[in-house]
């Protein structure tokens, strides 16, 4: 982590949330420079008045023509499934069977899990993505693999190991007993070392026994800062499952509510088909919702309420949902969050969305006093658009004549190839060619 250095461009981010402060939310320098203290912001203002106080000699990284955005936050992937991306035909509980269960076998073997967490670590930083909340497999080891790419990037990653002890393939199977020792484990060896957290991660309610979800919920409630991940509400025959394996519950969500799941610091991906009084358990009890909105079109799931749950004051933060998401980009994950919402009758605001992306992602996992936004102290980790990355981009962007209008056409056209540069801590993790 070097001393001091200074990044010069276009600079964006948020205040606060634009559905509480409007146009207030968002901090804008069209010359701007940021300041960076070892790996942390100190100071962000215009250029001309910043750079004649810089010490002599301090880099400074000039990006103008470009905006400088706080780095983007997943908060659902499966590091695990990055090779069935796009694979074709199935809602989920069939994809399951017929692609995540064989996929995930392969991670029995260390030496895979290797390798595919290399690879899904420089496909976030590609992306512009500097943290995420991520599904492991079943096996401890694919977690070690994880937290191993991530901590060698200095990134950002909240995982877990896979809980999952009935109506599963024999080969993914644990028992209640084995995947609690094994999460106490991987608690104790990575969460809070570096910028690593735990999550204790039942995959969804059918898939565990109510012996291991109750074990799932002691180890949430016994390790204070570990996360609980889990998915909910997808699709809809899958709720009418949940239904069949747990009628003493009033609704999905309750499930996890009686075994202790929701609370600060529990995500669940999804949330597609919630009633308001699960909407309103989640936001009394501070759970999170991940909405995961190229996975929801691709899976055939619905078209998850946006205005609802914010109405309801539920915490709500953008997951990808790779691999039955269908790109790791959060800029392809906000043009269908906002044809979601154009479905449903709903507006997706460009400030709202790209809020979501950085400082509500944050918050959605209790991190907006770490990562987010560009406040002083924040961790500096930050992703370098370019407005002009392809013909049509810079052709749109030419005639566009506010901030708003360039960000909703990075929004709407832009994915990996629109990420210049990547910082993670105040360094360069990734640069485009
Ligand atoms: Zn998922």
């Amino acid at each position: 982590m070097s001393g001091l250095r200074a990044i010069r461009g276009e600079i964006v981010h948020f205040l606060g949330d634009p559905a509480d402060l409007g146009s207030d939310a968002l901090a804008h320098f069209p010359d701007g420079l940021l300041i960076v203290r070892d790996g942390l912001v100190a100071e962000l203002g215009p250029a001309g008045e910043l750079l004649p106080r810089l010490p002599a000699g301090t880099a400074v990284d000039d990006y103008r023509g470009k905006l400088v955005l706080p780095g983007f936050i997943d908060t659902h992937i499966h590091y695990a499934q990055t090779d069935i991306v796009a694979s074709y035909g199935e809602q989920v509980l069939a994809w399951l069977e017929k692609y995540t269960y064989p996929t995930e076998r392969r991670f029995a073997d260390p030496a895979h899990a290797a390798a595919v967490a290399e690879f899904f670590c420089d496909e976030l930083l590609r992306n512009g993505t500097t943290t995420a909340m991520a599904f492991a497999t079943v096996h401890p080891a694919s977690v070690d693999a994880l937290f191993a790419a991530a901590r060698k990037r200095h990134m950002r990653m909240i995982a877990g190991k896979v809980l999952m002890d009935r109506n599963c393939p024999d080969f993914l199977r644990d028992t209640a007993d084995r995947g609690d020792a094994g999460s106490k484990a991987l608690i104790e060896r990575w969460h809070g070392r570096d910028r690593l957290l735990y999550a204790v991660t039942p995959r969804f309610a059918p898939t565990s026994t109510p012996e291991q979800m109750a074990l799932a919920g002691r180890l949430f409630a016994d390790h204070p800062g570990v996360y609980l991940q889990s998915h909910l509400a997808e699709n809809e025959r899958e709720v009418a499952w949940v239904a069949r394996l747990y009628p003493e519950a009033r609704s999905y969500l309750d499930v996890y509510e009686r075994y202790g799941q929701l609370g600060a610091r529990s995500v669940f991906a999804h949330c597609v088909w919630l009633d308001d009084t699960d909407r309103a358990r989640m936001a009394a009890t501070g759970a999170t919702i991940s909405f995961c909105p190229t996975s929801n079109l691709f899976l055939g799931s619905g078209l998850f309420d946006l205005d609802r749950a914010q109405a309801a004051g539920v915490r709500v933060g953008l997951g990808t949902d790779v691999g039955g998401g269908t790109s790791f980009s959060m800029l392809q994950t906000l043009n269908e969050a906002y044809k979601v919402q154009q479905l449903r009758g709903q507006r997706l605001p460009v400030e709202r969305g790209f809020y979501l992306a950085t400082r509500g992602g944050a918050r959605s996992l209790y991190l907006d006093d770490r990562i987010g936004s560009f406040d002083t102290g924040r961790e500096a980790d930050l992703v370098v658009l370019d407005p002009a990355a392809t013909p049509l981009l810079a052709r749109r962007t030419a005639v566009a004549t506010t901030l708003a209008e360039r960000l909703f056409a990075l929004m709407l056209l832009g994915d990996d190839r629109a990420v210049a540069a990547t910082w993670v801590m105040g360094e360069p993790a990734w640069r485009r060619p």
